[in-house]
């Protein structure tokens, strides 16, 4: 069998929260995950906690504002994918994560299958608007701000457990997976589905899946290789050895 590195057509990359860690963002479930030191953290992430409790809205708010993301900068992890589209490599990014790192380090090939963390949404009509805005309203004194068009209850434009996936998204993200001929997975712990179902699509058309995590998935049965070594060591050798530099 020839080795996944001398296959030369489109490159998919699914990445969680683990891409992320060495940027300064807690993940949820790896060891100094925030669900793993606060387990109450997760109702926060339940779209039906969401709406029926405005305390839980107040706090959720809290924990946008406080969310390291916003001071965050792309790490070498990041940097590396972007080194494998300037490489002349088709390269397509299914990310799990809000905070925009990837396409902040000049990826320009992103699907957000969660959404993200820099727009607010109504959950009853169209109105939407800028996080930071938003924040500025709970700043000033409305801890848990309401929609000005509607009166209905905003949210992040994230996915929360409990909610749809963007349809177009998901479209987008099959695509990617079943054009692939290696399919990465970098830093996450494939639990969260159908974002993890894409393995599954990708090594179903054919491609060789390559798991970067530093803990065991569900998935790791169908990788042609396991790395386990820290993302932001393992993502750049792995480039390197892609793209031959
Ligand atoms: P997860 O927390 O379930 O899994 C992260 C995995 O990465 C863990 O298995 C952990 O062991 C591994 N990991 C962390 N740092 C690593 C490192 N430096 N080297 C090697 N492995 C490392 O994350 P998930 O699968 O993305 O699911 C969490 C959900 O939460 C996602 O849907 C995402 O939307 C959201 N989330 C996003 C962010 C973000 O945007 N940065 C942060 C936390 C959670
Ligand atoms: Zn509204």
């Amino acid at each position: 069998m020839t080795d996944w590195r001398e296959r030369k057509g489109p490159i998919g990359v699914l990445t969680g929260a683990g891409i992320s860690t060495d940027s300064g963002i807690p993940d949820f479930r790896g060891p100094r995950g925030t669900w793993t030191e606060d387990p109450v953290a997760e109702l926060l992430s339940t779209y039906q906690n969401y709406v029926a409790d405005p305390q839980l809205r107040a706090r959720a708010w809290l924990a946008r504002r406080d969310n390291p993301a916003w001071q965050a900068t792309p790490n070498p992890a990041h940097q590396a994918l972007v080194r494998l589209g300037a490489a002349g490599r088709q390269v397509g990014i299914i990310t799990q994560n809000i905070d925009r790192l990837h396409q902040r380090a000049g990826s320009d090939s992103v699907v957000e299958i969660h959404g993200n963390m820099f727009e607010v949404v109504c959950v009853d009509c169209e109105f939407t608007d800028s996080m930071a805005a938003t924040l500025e309203r709970v700043a000033a004194g409305e801890p848990d701000p309401a929609c000005p068009a509607c009166g209905g209850i905003l949210k992040a434009d994230t996915i929360m457990f409990g909610q749809q996936l963007n349809s177009a998204a998901i479209r987008a993200a099959v695509e990617i997976a079943e054009t692939a001929e290696v399919f990465l997975a970098v830093g996450s712990s494939l639990q969260v589905e159908p974002a993890a179902s894409m393995c599954a699509v990708a090594v179903d058309a054919g491609a060789d899946l390559v798991i970067v995590n530093a803990e065991p998935t569900p998935y790791d049965v169908y990788a042609a290789e396991i790395v386990r070594d820290p993302i932001g060591v393992a993502l750049p050798r792995l480039v390197s050895e892609i793209v031959g530099d």
